[in-house]
Protein backbone atom coordinates (compact mmCIF):
# COMPACT_ATOMS: atom_id res chain seq x y z
CA UNK A 1 0.00 0.00 0.00
CA UNK A 2 1.25 3.35 -0.94
CA UNK A 3 1.56 4.77 2.07
CA UNK A 4 1.16 8.51 1.24
CA UNK A 5 -2.64 6.94 0.94
CA UNK A 6 -2.69 5.90 4.42
CA UNK A 7 -5.04 7.72 7.56
CA UNK A 8 -3.21 10.30 8.91
CA UNK A 9 -5.82 9.74 11.82
CA UNK A 10 -9.23 8.14 11.80
CA UNK A 11 -12.02 8.72 14.61
CA UNK A 12 -14.83 6.36 15.29
CA UNK A 13 -17.17 7.29 12.44
CA UNK A 14 -20.54 5.37 11.15
CA UNK A 15 -22.49 6.24 8.79
CA UNK A 16 -26.72 6.42 9.55
CA UNK A 17 -29.91 8.54 8.36
CA UNK A 18 -29.07 12.34 8.04
CA UNK A 19 -30.70 14.66 10.12
CA UNK A 20 -30.69 17.03 7.11
CA UNK A 21 -31.52 15.16 3.66
CA UNK A 22 -33.32 11.99 2.89
CA UNK A 23 -30.06 10.19 2.61
CA UNK A 24 -27.06 9.22 4.82
CA UNK A 25 -25.04 11.14 6.53
CA UNK A 26 -21.73 10.17 8.87
CA UNK A 27 -21.61 10.52 12.59
CA UNK A 28 -19.33 10.05 14.92
CA UNK A 29 -19.52 7.32 17.71
CA UNK A 30 -17.40 9.68 20.07
CA UNK A 31 -16.49 13.21 21.36
CA UNK A 32 -14.58 14.92 19.29
CA UNK A 33 -12.37 18.66 20.56
CA UNK A 34 -12.50 21.78 18.69
CA UNK A 35 -9.80 21.64 16.03
CA UNK A 36 -8.74 17.37 15.43
CA UNK A 37 -8.36 16.36 12.21
CA UNK A 38 -11.36 13.81 12.41
CA UNK A 39 -10.35 11.83 8.87
CA UNK A 40 -8.77 12.02 5.64
CA UNK A 41 -10.84 12.62 2.33
CA UNK A 42 -9.38 9.72 0.11
CA UNK A 43 -10.37 9.64 -3.51
CA UNK A 44 -10.02 9.91 -6.76
CA UNK A 45 -8.62 13.23 -8.34
CA UNK A 46 -10.06 14.78 -11.25
CA UNK A 47 -9.46 18.07 -13.27
CA UNK A 48 -12.17 18.89 -15.16
CA UNK A 49 -15.42 21.31 -15.50
CA UNK A 50 -18.01 20.30 -12.89
CA UNK A 51 -20.20 19.41 -15.69
CA UNK A 52 -17.83 17.07 -16.77
CA UNK A 53 -16.87 15.46 -13.63
CA UNK A 54 -20.66 14.36 -12.87
CA UNK A 55 -20.24 12.52 -9.91
CA UNK A 56 -23.18 13.86 -6.64
CA UNK A 57 -19.79 13.14 -4.46
CA UNK A 58 -17.33 15.15 -6.13
CA UNK A 59 -15.76 17.79 -3.68
CA UNK A 60 -14.02 20.56 -5.22
CA UNK A 61 -10.58 21.54 -4.39
CA UNK A 62 -9.15 24.20 -7.24
CA UNK A 63 -10.63 25.95 -9.92
CA UNK A 64 -10.99 22.26 -11.97
CA UNK A 65 -10.27 20.44 -9.58
CA UNK A 66 -11.84 17.55 -7.63
CA UNK A 67 -11.68 14.93 -5.12
CA UNK A 68 -14.13 11.95 -5.81
CA UNK A 69 -14.64 10.34 -2.29
CA UNK A 70 -14.18 6.47 -2.19
CA UNK A 71 -14.33 5.94 1.58
CA UNK A 72 -17.30 7.16 4.12
CA UNK A 73 -16.68 10.78 4.10
CA UNK A 74 -18.87 10.94 0.28
CA UNK A 75 -21.76 10.81 2.99
CA UNK A 76 -20.82 14.07 5.18
CA UNK A 77 -23.67 16.56 4.49
CA UNK A 78 -23.98 20.28 3.98
CA UNK A 79 -25.16 22.32 6.89
CA UNK A 80 -24.95 26.25 6.54
CA UNK A 81 -24.34 25.58 10.96
CA UNK A 82 -21.67 23.20 10.27
CA UNK A 83 -19.43 21.51 12.88
CA UNK A 84 -16.28 20.95 10.36
CA UNK A 85 -14.69 21.75 7.66
CA UNK A 86 -12.39 20.92 4.66
CA UNK A 87 -8.67 21.66 5.42
CA UNK A 88 -5.48 21.28 2.38
CA UNK A 89 -2.99 19.89 4.90
CA UNK A 90 0.45 18.93 3.66
CA UNK A 91 -1.25 17.61 0.20
CA UNK A 92 -3.87 15.40 2.05
CA UNK A 93 -7.81 16.78 2.22
CA UNK A 94 -9.00 16.02 5.60
CA UNK A 95 -11.93 16.88 7.87
CA UNK A 96 -11.21 18.90 10.49
CA UNK A 97 -13.88 19.92 13.30
CA UNK A 98 -14.42 23.75 14.04
CA UNK A 99 -16.63 23.01 17.62
CA UNK A 100 -16.77 20.68 20.21
CA UNK A 101 -19.04 17.57 18.78
CA UNK A 102 -20.62 14.98 21.07
CA UNK A 103 -20.94 11.39 20.68
CA UNK A 104 -23.67 10.19 17.82
CA UNK A 105 -23.53 13.58 16.36
CA UNK A 106 -23.86 13.89 12.26
CA UNK A 107 -20.78 15.61 11.03
CA UNK A 108 -21.37 18.68 8.35
CA UNK A 109 -19.29 21.12 6.53
CA UNK A 110 -20.19 23.96 4.69
CA UNK A 111 -20.47 23.46 0.77
CA UNK A 112 -19.93 26.96 0.54
CA UNK A 113 -16.69 26.46 1.30
CA UNK A 114 -15.56 23.98 -0.98
CA UNK A 115 -17.53 24.66 -4.19
CA UNK A 116 -17.24 27.47 -6.36
CA UNK A 117 -20.20 27.08 -8.43
CA UNK A 118 -22.54 24.64 -8.30
CA UNK A 119 -24.88 24.95 -11.37
CA UNK A 120 -27.36 22.33 -12.07
CA UNK A 121 -26.39 20.72 -8.75
CA UNK A 122 -28.00 23.26 -6.65
CA UNK A 123 -29.68 22.45 -3.91
CA UNK A 124 -32.56 23.56 -1.14
CA UNK A 125 -30.81 23.27 2.11
CA UNK A 126 -32.25 21.42 5.17
CA UNK A 127 -30.39 22.78 8.13
CA UNK A 128 -32.99 24.75 9.42
CA UNK A 129 -30.02 27.09 11.19
CA UNK A 130 -31.31 30.54 11.84
CA UNK A 131 -28.58 31.64 8.91
CA UNK A 132 -29.96 28.83 6.39
CA UNK A 133 -28.82 30.12 2.79
CA UNK A 134 -32.25 28.58 1.52
CA UNK A 135 -30.57 27.33 -1.66
CA UNK A 136 -27.04 25.67 -1.56
CA UNK A 137 -25.24 27.28 -4.72
CA UNK A 138 -21.65 27.91 -4.46
CA UNK A 139 -19.02 30.25 -3.00
CA UNK A 140 -19.46 32.22 -6.37
CA UNK A 141 -23.07 33.79 -5.18
CA UNK A 142 -22.63 34.42 -1.89
CA UNK A 143 -22.92 38.15 -0.74
CA UNK A 144 -19.41 39.45 0.01
CA UNK A 145 -20.58 39.93 3.85
CA UNK A 146 -21.04 36.18 3.60
CA UNK A 147 -17.64 35.96 2.00
CA UNK A 148 -16.31 37.11 4.71
CA UNK A 149 -18.06 35.84 7.20
CA UNK A 150 -16.72 32.34 5.70
CA UNK A 151 -13.34 33.38 5.33
CA UNK A 152 -11.44 30.96 8.18
CA UNK A 153 -13.43 28.28 6.87
CA UNK A 154 -12.87 28.41 2.95
CA UNK A 155 -10.56 26.58 0.79
CA UNK A 156 -7.36 28.59 -0.24
CA UNK A 157 -8.13 28.53 -4.07
CA UNK A 158 -11.35 30.52 -2.69
CA UNK A 159 -9.36 33.00 -0.48
CA UNK A 160 -7.85 34.83 -3.08
CA UNK A 161 -11.53 35.57 -4.54
CA UNK A 162 -12.24 38.03 -1.24
ZN1 LIG B 1 -28.83 25.81 5.60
Amino acid sequence: MDPSSKLIYEKQLYVSLSNFCNGKGLFTSQKIEQNEIIIEIIGDVVEDDLTNVHNPYALQIDFRKYIIPKNITRYINHSCDPNCKIEILNDKIVLKSIKKINEFEELTYNYNTTEYDLGVDSFRCGCKSKDCIGIVKGFKYLSLERKIKLANLILPYLKILI
